[in-house]
Parts: structure tokens; sequence; C-alpha cells
């Protein structure tokens, strides 16, 4: 027996350090979560608890297949990884010859979010080298990020690790026990301490259970209760005027013209809450001596998302609470890493500037864009039929006869059914990779702990085999996993100094240098006035306003009679598509949908019946909870589950959001047709 320590590639934020045990005839036998890692200190998951049984299942793709019957159909016969690849080379040169580079569309998924294998980095050298049309990862939290970047310059505002030293703490728009588990030692650390726990959830999940408050806005209306309690601070006294006149710019400007607008009871109305409940939250605020606000990416995925997060930070600001340990804001600690994302993924191998579509928006780009036109389109460490907006419209350009496509996976899904080709990848186990975080500020790697299954191969050896198929000769291409590693960690970022690969890859975690505590604005902010800019003259130039402002949501504020606002949050034992469907996951159940028993009994619906989840761009089956769960006016499924009909997103518009062209996955009114 041996161990071998790795790390958890899934789109999570807690990012754990994991021990794989194989056994002599090199099968791994178990797994564990790392004692030693310090944020996420021995613990899995459900989801990731069952990995191994996952990985071996016979489910598994064990070899390249070829598509032998219409597209959707799932029919494939095997062929060797030499004609597979020799059959993509000579697609995407024809296309390359024929439409240019830009028409290949080379679409990375958070399935793996490591920087080697997953959505960041493999393949990025091979597509810019062929000028194809740059992949924006816009699926999950690029509003939030530009939101912040607004106001602090950075996502990465307090190390949610000192939550434990918070006066207060604030979970805005994130379930904490499914989609953030190991935090909660750290909150439950600060409760201890007589912390005050509040979260903000239309949705009272299991995280909501936990709290000692819980605000149920409607969904997107963020903005609007920020702006609520920054009003309400300001008529306890409780803006710190001192800390704003030396480190913000702009504070008078916004208080004068936006926050004076702004109260308790305006706030409330637009939230649908007791104006109390914001008053009591800002008293709170004003008595605490620090308030650690986690923002997840939920509350960012609507119309004005982008706008919300900004907005969000100005409460920390207003508080003064940036450079107290325990206060200040935490979207995400991914900018905290200062690796060298340039030298990984080499955008200086492009022939000439290309253009840019966003993952979101792929129906739009497969049946709109024509200048040109996406002729093939290679998909990895994705599921785009499940994950995707406007599900009915993905599949309409799936389908289209002149695209090639290449689907990379681990098993079939609804994705792979509409390739043309299909190679199999190797699991998390067999091959090696490096992981930031968003939740904390330790870099992770993971050791190949076996040899891959079948005839799989890592991405990055696909990437390479695919080159030479082509015939290419630029050497940057065939660089090596380590390579790879050296390029990331080649950076005079002090969050990486001292961090060596040999050492990365024995202990499996390194703690990012700089301050400690972790206190990244105490010297500035990382804004062009190193201050806490409420009046972004940036943000002027770029449309989105030159002072923080509340952008209400499209559908989600606004819904016709008899409609209910959908929101699809995480569900608790598949992480968005991986795993959805699989034997070892069967506990993620079926489309289920929550409403409220005032909303229910007006619709004359009770528990168990089956209805059509339903809007103008499409429908899902699902079989009706009443709850108190939800709150009055919304109904909440779970996102990436795969059935037999369509899923959530067939009623999810393909629409960008304020800022980052971001998804609006809980912007969406629905209504209810029970099936006869
Ligand atoms: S999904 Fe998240 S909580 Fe589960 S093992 Fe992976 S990183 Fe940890």
């Amino acid at each position: 027996m041996r161990e071998v320590v790795g790390a958890c590639p899934l789109d999570c934020p807690d990012a754990c350090s994991w021990i794989v045990t194989v056994d002599d005839n090199d099968q791994a036998v178990k797994l564990r979560g790392n004692a030693d890692h310090p944020f996420t200190q021995g613990g899995l998951c459900v989801k990731v608890n069952p990995y191994l049984k996952w990985a071996a299942d016979p489910s598994r793709l064990l070899s390249p297949l070829r598509r032998t019957r219409p597209k959707g159909s799932g029919q494939f016969s095997e062929i060797s990884w030499d004609d597979a690849l020799a059959e993509i080379a000579e697609r995407f040169h024809g296309v390359i010859d024929e439409w240019g580079g830009e028409a290949i569309w080379p679409y990375a998924g958070t399935g793996s979010v490591g920087w080697i294998q997953g959505v960041i980095g493999s393949g990025k050298r091979l597509f810019h080298h062929l000028g194809a049309t740059r992949h924006l990862a816009t699926i999950c939290s690029v509003s939030g990020h530009v939101g912040m970047s607004y106001t602090t310059g950075s996502a990465a505002g307090m190390d949610p690790e000192d939550l434990q030293h918070s006066g207060l703490i604030v979970l805005w728009g994130g379930n904490t026990l499914t989609s953030n588990q190991h935090l909660w030692p750290f909150i439950e650390k600060a409760r201890a301490r007589g912390t005050q726990i509040v979260v903000i959830d239309p949705v009272r999940t299991i995280t909501a259970d936990r709290a000692d408050v819980h605000l149920a806005p409607i969904p997107g209306t963020d903005g609007a209760l920020a702006l609520g309690l920054m009003a309400e601070l300001g008529r306890l006294a409780a803006w710190d005027e001192a800390w704003l006149s030396a480190h913000a710019l702009g504070w008078e400007e916004f208080r004068d013209n936006e926050l004076m607008t702004w109260s308790a009871e305006r706030a409330a109305e637009i939230c649908g809450l007791d104006p109390a409940q914001i008053c009591d939250l800002a008293l709170a605020m004003s008595q605490a001596e620090t308030t650690g606000i986690r923002v997840s990416q939920g509350m960012q995925r609507h119309a004005g998302g982008g706008q919300a997060t900004r907005v969000i930070s100005c409460v920390s600001a207003v508080l003064g609470d940036f450079v107290r340990v325990g206060g200040g804001v935490c979207y995400s600690t991914a900018p905290a890493y200062g690796l060298n994302t340039a030298a990984l993924n080499r955008p200086d191998l492009q022939p000439h500037p290309t253009r840019s579509l966003a993952m979101t928006r792929l129906a739009h780009g497969l049946l709109e864009v024509d200048d040109p036109p996406v002729k093939a389109l290679m998909i990895w460490a994705a599921n785009p039929m499940i994950s995707n907006p406007d599900q009915d419209r993905v599949r309409q350009g799936l389908e289209r006869d002149d695209l090639f496509t290449v689907v990379v996976d681990h098993v079939h899904t609804a994705t792979t059914a509409y390739a043309d080709i299909v190679l199999p990848g190797t699991v998390q186990t067999e091959h090696d990779d490096m992981h930031d975080s968003f939740s904390h500020l330790y870099l992770n790697w993971n050791n190949a702990a076996v040899a891959p299954a079948g005839a799989s191969l890592s991405h990055t050896e696909i990437f390479r085999r695919l080159a030479h198929a082509m015939g290419l000769d630029e050497p940057a291409l065939y660089e090596s996993d380590d390579e790879l590693a050296e390029a990331l960690l080649d950076s005079d970022h002090a969050s990486v100094a001292g961090i060596n690969l040999a050492d990365l890859k024995r202990t499996g975690w390194a703690r990012l240098g700089g301050t400690s505590p972790y206190l990244p604005f105490v010297e500035g902010f990382p804004t062009q006035s190193k201050k806490f800019e409420f009046a972004s003259t940036w943000g002027e130039r770029q449309g989105v306003g030159r002072l923080p402002h509340y952008v209400p949501p499209l559908e989600a504020a606004s819904l016709g009679e008899g409609q209910l606002a959908l929101v699809s949050p995480a569900n608790h034992h598949i992480l968005n598509s991986t795993f959805s469907g699989s034997s070892t996951h069967q506990r993620a159940g079926s489309a289920v949908v929550l409403v409220h028993p005032d909303d229910a009994a007006s619709m004359g619906l009770v528990d168990g019946d089956v209805v059509d989840v339903e809007n103008g761009r499409g429908s899902f089956g699902a079989t009706v909870e009443v709850s108190t769960r939800a709150r009055r006016g919304i109904a909440v499924t779970s996102k990436g589950l795969v059935g037999a009909e369509s899923g959530v997103n067939a009623t999810v518009a393909e629409r960008d959001s304020d800022m980052g062209q971001g998804a609006v996955y809980h912007d969406n009114a629905v209504s209810l047709r029970p099936r006869t």
C-alpha cells in the first residue's frame, strides 16, 4: 500500500486536499480528506466520497469513439487514438483552410478547475496557436468579479478563514453547508464566541436553518438590500467617516447622490422584506466590532448581479471594515493567487487578435454567429446540454450537420450524444494538476495516483498528441505537465514566492505568501486611485455607472399573473452536472420544485403533483413539494440534474447579466402547469 496526496478538481470553493491509498496492484482503493490541510482539515463531502467508485464504474469511457448514427442518437463505435486524432486534425485543418481559425471554438468547462488540466489551462496554447475563437469562461462568477473590480479592485477582500474572528457574519447568496462546507467550522468558532450568523437567501436552505437570522429577499434584489442597510447605518451614525475620508474616492458623491435616496423602508418594499429586518441587521452591524461578509455566486446570477456585488462591497467600506481582521467582504480568493497565467496559456502564440465568444451563449454562438460561423467545436470538462441556459436552442445548435464536434469526457453525457468524436479523459486520480481555491489561500497539488483507465488520456496529453497529428512544430505545444506547472510558478508575485514544485508535490499544499493575517487592502486598494472607489470613472466609461446603484432583475421582480421567480441552486449530492445520473450518486434525486404553501394553494397544487415548469423558452417536468423553504413568489429546484426530459435550463434565458457577460440562472419567471 502507498498513499498519494492529491486534490479535488471540482468547481467548488473548498478545493479539498485528499489522500489516495493505492494497493500493490496499483489500484486506488481508498480516498480520504487530507487532515494536514489547514482549511479542509481532512473532510471531503458526500459528492466526492464515492469518487473512486464513480471512476471505476462500468459506464466509464475507455476508448475513443466515432458516431455511427445521427446526432443525438448516442450511437458510437470504438476507434483507435491514431484514427481519432487523424480525423480531428483533418477536420480542423479543413475548417481553418476554408473559414479561418476563428471557426474553431475550444469550449472548456468547469468540470475540472485545475490550472493545468482544467478550464483555465489545458488546450489554451494549442488553440491560441491555431488562431481559434477565444473562449470566455462566463458561466459561474464573472459578474461578481467585475462588479467588485470597480470598488475594491479585487474580489479577494478578506480571508474567509478570518470569519472566525468576525463580530458578525453575513453569508450572502450561498448555501455554505452545501457549497462551501469546509468554511463552516470557522464560522462555528466565531459562533462559540457569541458571533451572530446571518444568512441572506431567498431559500431557507440547510445553512439558513443553522443561522441565527435569515433574510429571504426576492431573488436579485440584493443590491437594494445593501443600499437600504447602508442608509440605515447612516441613520445609526455608524458610517466610519474617518476611514472613508482617508481611504475612499467619491464617498460624498455616492452618499449625497445615491445613498440619500435610500431607506430601510424603500429597500424592504423592493426586496419583499419587513423594514424591521433591515433595521435589525444594520443595528447588529453597527454594534459589531467587525462584520465579515461572505458573498457567494448565487446572488450575482441575474440581470443586475455585477452591480449588486459592487454595492455589497460598499457595506464593508462604510463600516471601515477592510483593515480589520474578521471584517470586510470576500467574494473569491482566486485573485490572490499570483500565478503566471500568461506563461501557462501563451496568448503570444496567437497569429493575430481573435474574437471571443462567451460560454454561456453557446446557442447564440452556434446558431447566430456568422463572421465566421462556428464550424468546429471541441468541448472538454463541460456538459453544456445540461449546464447552459436555453437548453432547447443549445440542442438545435449541437444538431447542426455542418458542425464538427469533439467531446472529451469520462462518461457519456447529454452532450457526448451530439459529438462526432468522443475522447476518453482521465479522472483526477490519474493525472497531475495544480489548484487554487476561491475560498482559501492555499495552493494545492494533485499527484497522479494510478495509471489512466483503459485508453483514457489527460487533457494536456490529448492536446500534445493533437498538435502532433496536425503537424505543428511550435515547441511550446509539447511541454510536459511539470513544465506547465513550473511556468505557472514562474511569477514575481509575493503570493507564490518561496513555493517550489518539488515541495508542493510532496506536501500537496502550500500557504500563499504575503500578509498574515491576510489584509490585502491595508496598503491601498488595487484600483487606479489606490482607494476604495465609490465613484469610478472606469465604470462610467464602461457604461455601468459612475456610482454603485441598484439594477433590478429583469424577470424575477416583475412577474406576470400566475408566475413565480424560479431559482436553481446547487444540489447537495452532485456538483453542477458532474456525477448527475450516475449510479453512485442516486441521492441527487429527480427534479422537484418547492413552492410556498400560499402559492401552492392559489394554484391548487399539493405535494406530489407533477407539473410542467414552463415559460416561452421551454419547460421541464418536476414534482411539487409544498414548503416554507421557498419564500412567497418563488419556486426552487436544483441545477445539474440529468433526466429523460429537458431540465431547468430549458427555461433559463441565454441573456447576459449587467457585467462580464455572466449568466442569469436565477432571474427566471415561470409558470407551473399541472400535468393531467
Ligand atoms: S466538491 Fe468541494 S467539498 Fe467536496 S471534496 Fe471537492 S472541494 Fe471538497
